[in-house]
Parts: C-alpha cells; structure tokens; sequence
C-alpha cells in the first residue's frame, strides 16, 4: 500500500467544529440581510447542488442563495457577506488535534497522502492557505469535479493523480456519503474513523455508509498503528 486517500470533514477536521457550521452560516445571512433560518434552510437544501458546483463560486453561490430568500444584496453587502463566509468556513475546518503532524509522519514514512471531499465553493478556494495543502498531494474536491462521493470517478481520479493503483490506496473516512461503499468499489482499502471520542458527531454525517469496512479505529492516529500491522504493507 502506497498511498492513503482522506475524507475531510470530520476526518482531517476536528469534528466538533461541525457544531459551530449552522452559526456561521447565520453570521453569512446576518451580512447579506436575509433571515438566518430561512438562509440555513435554502443553503442545506441547495447542498447537494452546491457541492458539485452548479452554483459556481461563493460569491455566485450567496447571491444566488440570497435571492431565493427574496433579497438582492448589492456589491458591497456581498464583497463582506463573502468575507464572513470564508471566515466562518474557516472555524468549520479546524484541523483535528494532532492531525497535521500524523500527516507530516505519514509522509516521512514514504506514504502519497491525497483528498476526496464533498465540498462547496469555500474549501476549494480557500485550500491553497490552509495548513493541509502543502501536506496533501492529491487534493480532489467534488465542487472542482462536479461529481460527489461515491462517484466511481472521484476516487479514480484521486488515484490517477497520486500515480499510484487504486488497490494500492487507503481510503480513510468518517463514513459520510457511502463513502466507504464507493472506496471499495474502487478497489481501494476502505478505513472507518468512528469518532468515537465526540459524542453526536455520527449524527452530523450526510447520507452516512450502510457498508461498515473490516478495519476501524476511533482517532485519525490510530492509524499509524494499522498501518504498521498490516501485513501487506509494502
Ligand atoms: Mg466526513
């Protein structure tokens, strides 16, 4: 196994940053002028829409979203409408303690890390600063793609651009969007973070796996240890 596939929220992040998303979404419909339940409710139904990038970027994404709530912000209100946007998106995608410095050692092991989320507009754009990018090799985003998990092609694609077989891949999720039944599919080695240690946060995934994989562990550094144990690790 040469490479390892992650999930991102709820894998990479810390899960209970996923609390605070529905608050900072709230912060966006303040700024925009929109009221902050019927906001959270159009962006939670245009989800599905939204992460394979039919609504463009953020800037498209709050204005279109704003005008199914009846407002029309102007240029102004949506440049800081923007801002808080990508501020709070910022909170949501705290990384997991420790889990930059597990990536960090997975790397100094020789292992080629990469990415497949489910993503809207924000991540995709703020990636480049984030404290993951220079750690990932393959980062594939399904707002970029215009495909979401399992879509066969994600993890081919994540495959292709780590250069490496799918068989050769772990794929490490919280088990969010089959995203484990699509892994296997692939013929990649599907790994579960229970996430054991936040209480709810399985409650928080969208369109969570049926498919439960052989191999679970609790916490992201667990995995160091799995790896290590397993006997065709080569
Ligand atoms: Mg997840």
């Amino acid at each position: 196994m040469r490479a390892i596939i992650f999930d991102f929220f709820g894998t990479l992040t810390d899960p209970s940053a996923e609390l605070l998303r529905k608050e900072t979404i709230q912060a966006t419909a303040a700024v925009l002028g929109v009221e902050p339940e019927r906001f959270w409710s159009a962006m939670a139904s245009s989800f599905p829409q939204r992460i394979v990038g039919a609504y463009g970027g953020t800037r498209d994404t709050l204005r279109a979203v704003a005008r199914q709530c009846g407002t029309d912000p102007d240029d102004e209100r949506l440049d800081r409408a923007v801002a808080t946007h990508h501020a709070g998106a910022e909170r949501v995608r705290t990384p997991r303690p420790g889990v930059l410095a597990i990536l960090d050692h997975l790397r100094a092991e020789g292992y080629l890390l990469g990415l497949i989320s489910d993503c809207s507009s924000e991540l995709y754009e703020a990636w480049p600063e984030t404290d993951y990018a220079s750690r990932i090799d393959a980062p594939v985003f399904s707002w970029r793609e215009g495909h979401r998990k399992p879509d066969p092609r994600l993890y081919a694609t994540a495959a292709a651009r780590l250069g490496v077989p799918a068989a050769e891949c772990w794929f490490v999720g919280d088990g969010g969007s089959r995203e484990h039944h699509g892994a296997r599919r692939a013929g990649m080695r599907p790994v579960l973070v229970t996430n054991a240690a936040y209480p709810g946060a399985g409650g928080l995934r969208t369109d969570p796996d049926s498919y439960l994989p052989d191999h679970r562990i609790d916490e992201v550094d667990d995995l160091i240890r799995l790896l290590g144990s397993s006997h065709d690790n080569k």
